[in-house]
């Protein structure tokens, strides 16, 4: 445990709160580059933040395993080796902890302890910081590796609380696995982690129930094992560039964008492209084929047409395949999914699907669920309900900053942010991926990385110029909040009942919170608010601090 012994000046240079992708590199680059005292403060017992948690069964990233990874050192990059084509969790997971003990990371790492509440002292200008384990700590710099989707949305469904079986939700999954064999189960909610979870869960348990509230598009992963020849003699030979490519895309991976329009082609060839990307899979279906499927409405219905007759033919009961079919949001206007053996699970003897816009959940009861039409039991439930996104972690703590003034306050109307950085009124408190800037629309580890060294970069100016506090203007930020809504209102994202835009959190602001505008657009915004010295934020030389910790 740490305690307060300072005399006027802060206990450590920064705190970072936690020890996934985020709270590693920042570690990384402040200690080992910078030289700066730095505490990481982390809640699980090890590192690893979203894959730490998120150990339900079939998880895995989206994103292909050469391009899920930290690119500061190229010798990691080259010693490691993936075993998939897409990174599955536990995978992930090694990875870290590989990094984590190769860069010698945990010394600066305090476990099992959650970080409850930062207050800005004003009269010293740092942050004092407590934790659910006694400490009181206090810092220069105070930087957010939390995470986007980190704290669990459990719907508050009556009944809850008497159910008699085992509930889980996949965010907050049992380290020891959860055994389905000989189980009935009831799975809630069919985003990303419902449509990994599902097939998997239906091959061992006796019996599963699907609850569905929105019907989802969901394009084949075709995974596998990692592609050898490729990563050995293309990837591993040319990395400096395929991630330079990465860092200046629109969604942090080299991505060929398609031009042309879905109507520039015959409905014929236009088929054959979407047949050719179906058999691929991945999310190039998405921005291979056209340019327009994710900007216009009618070019976006020749891809969601494609998809339905896709769920039509691999559905073998009409009326199942018919609750499937996603009608009320145009594709990609939500998270995009893929899947591997989603629909082709329905088929299965053991697998049900309940629509909950046609039998709404009435009460978890003591043996299992009932909805209008009536009560199944079951040994287990398993909640794929999502998360309080991008803003949920954050009201978890007590943050406070100038004046005493509460975050939970400052963005009650939605969050706000310059550059998903910092917030106005909270000098010095810098966040990874925050609202307002495109982390959850990317390949994540680029746009953590970005971050990680654009705010490496201003502590160190800090540092070097005698700057002592740094805080967004309101005018920068106001002007970046509205940038944000601007270019969102401009997409598809505006059609569907999204985490992105707080959707799934009654009561939550309807704001689209990440910035829509892509990696390479925002990285070079980015780079120019560095390379000219930083306008829209305002830095403080501390005199006036200085005097008053002295006096
Ligand atoms: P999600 O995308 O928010 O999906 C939650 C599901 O639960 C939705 O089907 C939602 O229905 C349903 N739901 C929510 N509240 C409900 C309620 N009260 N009653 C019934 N159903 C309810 O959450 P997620 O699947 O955990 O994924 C969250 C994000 O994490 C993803 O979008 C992605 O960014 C990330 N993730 C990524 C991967 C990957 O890379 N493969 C895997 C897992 C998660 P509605 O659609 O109607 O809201």
């Amino acid at each position: 445990m740490v305690t307060e012994t300072h005399q006027g000046g802060p206990d450590l240079d920064a705190i970072v709160i936690g020890a996934g992708f985020s709270g590693l590199g920042m570690l990384r680059r402040l200690r080992d580059e910078m030289g700066l005292s730095v505490r990481v403060f982390e809640k699980g017992d090890g590192v690893g933040g979203t894959w730490y948690w998120n150990r339900y069964p079939g998880a895995r990233c989206d994103s292909e395993s050469y391009l899920y990874c930290f690119s500061f050192s190229d010798e990691l990059l080259q010693d490691w080796s993936w075993s998939g084509k897409y990174p599955e969790q536990p995978e992930i997971l090694s990875y870290l902890e590989h990094v984590a003990e190769r860069f010698d990371l945990e010394r600066n790492i305090q476990f099992s302890t959650a970080v409850t509440a930062a207050h800005f002292d004003e009269a010293h200008g740092f942050w004092r910081v407590k934790t659910d384990r006694g400490d009181t700590v206090t810092c220069r710099y105070l930087i957010s590796g939390i995470g986007c989707i980190s704290t669990g949305n459990v719907p508050d469904i009556p009944g809850l609380d008497t159910f008699q079986g085992a509930w889980h939700h996949t965010g907050a999954w049992p380290h020891d696995g959860v055994a389905f064999e000989g189980k009935r189960v009831a799975v809630i909610g069919t985003g990303s982690s419902g449509v990994q979870a599902i097939p998997v869960i239906a091959q061992t348990a006796e019996h599963v129930t699907v609850y569905q509230r929105t019907a989802q598009f969901t394009i084949p992963a075709r995974h596998g094992t990692v592609d050898r020849r490729l990563i050995e003699e293309e990837v591993k030979p040319n990395y400096a560039s395929i991630l330079e490519a990465a860092r200046h895309s629109a969604g942090g991976v080299p991505a060929e964008f398609s031009a042309r329009s879905a109507f520039d082609v015959s409905d014929e060839e236009r088929h054959e492209i979407y047949e050719r990307l179906w058999a691929n899979g991945g999310h190039k279906f998405l921005f291979s084929a056209f340019g327009d499927i994710t900007t216009d409405l009618d070019a976006n219905a020749t891809a969601s047409d494609f998809i339905r007759d896709k769920i039509r033919e691999t559905v073998d009961d009409p009326e199942t395949a018919r609750k499937l079919l996603p009608t009320d949001h145009p594709l990609a206007s939500k998270r995009p999914l893929i899947d591997t053996d989603y629909f082709d699970t329905y088929n299965r003897d053991n697998v049900e699907l309940i629509t909950l816009k046609e039998d709404p959940i009435e009460a978890i009861t003591e043996t299992g669920v009932r909805t209008e039409s009536g009560e199944r039991d079951f040994d287990i439930i398993v909640f794929a309900t999502g998360f309080d996104a991008m803003t949920g972690s954050f009201f978890k703590m007590d943050i406070r900053g100038r004046n005493g003034a509460a975050l939970t306050d400052a963005w009650s109307a939605g969050p706000r942010t310059y550059l998903g950085v910092q917030s106005a009124g909270f000098p010095n408190f810098f966040m990874i991926t925050g609202p307002g800037s495109p982390s959850v629309l990317s390949n994540m580890p680029v746009s953590i990385e970005q971050h990680i060294e654009w705010i490496g970069d201003l502590i160190e100016t800090m540092c070097t110029q005698d700057r002592y506090v740094v805080e967004p203007s309101l005018v920068a930020q106001d002007d970046w909040v509205a940038h944000v809504n601007d270019v969102a209102s401009q997409t598809l994202y505006m059609h569907g009942n999204s985490w992105y835009l707080g959707a799934n959190i009654p009561g939550k602001p309807r704001v689209f919170m990440p910035y829509v505008g892509g990696v390479g657009v925002y990285r070079e915004h980015c780079e120019g608010v560095a390379a000219a010295d930083y306008p829209g934020f305002t830095f403080d030389d501390g005199a006036a601090i200085t005097q008053t910790a002295a006096g």
